[in-house]
């Protein structure tokens, strides 16, 4: 009988059972937190309490890994929102154009997508989790991980061995010390810390937005030499709204009511401060600070037989990128494809580690492109003089902004739907040296692309009007 271990039942672990589950007789998934049986809150996931939002290339690999994922969140009540016509954005380089595309994400609480992932994959019998205990230390050697010890809630420990043992304990991962405990030389560590910090808050959309409304974004701009400030607000199930503010060192957001709003009005537009004066808030405000961009390069060990890392074990990517849930996704895909040509054979670790980080290259060169600029940053990282790769992102984005066919093939890529390579065709490379054929949208012009924002102000403004009335 053949036995997987998964250490951590968060989306990457949950996942990989999936993966592993057709490819093994049964798959243990030890978490150290309670799962809740519904799309609700947990301690072991204090991040899910902020915005989430699901890429393309995330949500088809759900689909690829557990047929129905999407459907069920949309029935849910998840949005679809292409980037280009249902998002306005303002990005570092200006405002984007709206036009036709159908690069898009899903826009629901990070709590739904987690519960139907559990609820689709936990109705494999093959599938076991053990909650409310703890993984302390891989058992094996340099050269193989046979299984894991863990300690259950009252305290009691014991061995759980097994042919294959996944860590998905997320970004605090103790691996590379149990690994060290094997015999293994310490795993290499990259990070880049911009101090990146958001509060975020839920909000009941007023009754004149029940048909919808499109997301705002408004990135922070990481060449202006002063701290990012963002703020975005999306549309999320059940007629409410999510709105994260975001901070890098110097200017992360307050998490006192007057603080959070007057944050809000801050930032390079107004617009989502207005539209939270017309909704309602719901709980506290939630802070999440210590938002570094952290990778691993287990890929570069020795990878003992039997060991794999997995989402945020391996690479963690600042939030304001989005693609940490569809790197997971990916990851186990990846898993589940090495699986079914060559089975649990040596050299499985290798070749999966391997996958995982390539998968992720294109999105560490973006975030760490783009983060580095910002005042306050730390690394361990030799990044070079970069002043030409600054000149060309800079260049890249203001002339994506106001070229749709520029921007279509970067939402390609932001959505993880195409590689970083795809867009380094010469017919590409000569449009951006060219440059924008425009100039820049103004504020204005940019709004006037989606009349959906004043016609909600307008006729929340209108009611309130007849209610001072009647009233
Ligand atoms: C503020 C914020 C916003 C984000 N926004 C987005 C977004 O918009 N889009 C996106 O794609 N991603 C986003 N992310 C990233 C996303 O949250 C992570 O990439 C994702 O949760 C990674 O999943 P994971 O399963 O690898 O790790 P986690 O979700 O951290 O799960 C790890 C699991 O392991 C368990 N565990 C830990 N240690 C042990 C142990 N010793 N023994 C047993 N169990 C253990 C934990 O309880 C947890 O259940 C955001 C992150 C943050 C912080």
């Amino acid at each position: 009988m053949t036995r997987a271990l998964v250490l951590g039942g968060g989306l990457s672990g949950v996942l990989a059972a999936v993966a592993l589950s057709r490819h093994v007789d049964e798959v243990t998934v030890i978490e150290g937190d309670r799962l809740p049986d519904g799309p609700r809150p947990r301690r072991g996931l204090p991040q899910g309490q902020q915005a989430h939002m699901l890429m393309a290339g995330g949500a088809q690999a759900l689909d690829q890994l557990l047929p129905g994922t999407t459907a069920r969140l949309y029935a849910a009540g998840a949005h679809r929102l292409t980037m280009a016509g249902h998002i306005l954005t303002l990005s570092g380089e200006g405002w984007f154009e709206r036009f036709d595309h159908d690069a898009y994400l899903i826009s629901c609480s990070r709590h739904l997508i987690d519960h139907v992932v559990r609820q689709l994959a936990f109705r494999d019998d093959s599938i076991t989790v053990i909650e409310s205990t703890k993984v302390i230390a891989l058992t094996g050697d340099a050269k193989r991980v046979t299984g894991a010890r863990v300690e259950h809630q009252g305290g009691e420990e014991r061995t759980i061995s097994a042919d294959f043992v996944v860590d998905a304990t997320g970004s605090r991962s103790r691996a590379p010390q149990w690994l060290a405990d094997l015999g293994l030389p310490q795993v290499r560590e990259e990070f880049l810390d911009a101090g990146l910090a958001y509060a975020g808050r839920w909000y009941e959309a007023p009754a004149e937005a029940a048909d919808g409304l499109p997301a705002v974004l408004i990135q922070p701009e990481p060449r202006s030499g002063r701290p990012g400030y963002g703020a975005g607000l999306l549309p999320q199930e059940d007629g409410k709204w999510i709105v994260p503010l975001i901070g890098t060192r110097g200017g992360q957001p307050p998490t006192d009511g007057d603080g959070f709003l007057e944050f809000a009005r801050g930032v390079r537009h107004p617009l989502v401060a207005d539209l939270i004066a017309t909704a309602r808030p719901i709980g506290e405000i939630r802070a999440s600070r210590g938002l570094a961009n952290r990778r691993r390069l287990y890929d570069r060990l020795p990878v003992p037989e039997g060991f794999l890392a997995i989402g945020d074990s391996a690479t963690v990517l600042s939030p304001n990128y989005a693609t940490g849930m569809s790197l997971a996704a990916l990851g186990a895909l990846s898993l589940r494809t090495r699986l079914k040509n060559h089975g649990l054979t040596p050299g499985l670790s290798r070749q999966v580690q391997s996958d995982i980080a390539k998968l992720a290259t294109g999105p560490w060169r973006t975030a760490i492109g783009n983060d580095r600029w910002f005042p306050g940053v730390k690394t361990n990282m030799k990044l070079g003089g970069g002043g030409f790769q600054r000149w060309f992102a800079s260049r890249w984005m203001k002339t994506a902004a106001v070229d749709p066919k520029l921007l279509a093939a970067t939402y390609e890529v932001a959505t993880l739907r195409a590689s970083q390579s795809s867009m380094m065709s010469l017919p590409m490379l000569t449009t951006v040296l060219r440059g924008p054929r425009r100039g820049p949208l103004t504020a204005a012009e940019a709004l006037a692309r989606f009349p959906e924002f004043d016609e909600l102000l307008a006729a929340v403004a209108e009611s309130a009007a007849a209610e001072r009335v009647t009233g």
